[in-house]
């Protein structure tokens, strides 16, 4: 077999219970992938 190459289906994003943003995607031959993104920047200066 020839190698698969994945197609990243996105899912949408959802936040987790820290605050983190997490892009979840998948393939149609069922890998999945999630990656978090760290929003901890705290609130913004004046
Ligand atoms: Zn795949």
């Amino acid at each position: 077999m020839g190698e698969h190459v994945h197609v990243r289906i996105w899912d949408g994003l959802s936040v987790s219970d820290g605050g983190d943003l997490i892009e979840l995607s998948h393939c149609r031959c069922g890998a999945t992938w999630s990656k978090t993104y760290r929003v901890d920047e705290g609130a913004p200066e004046d």
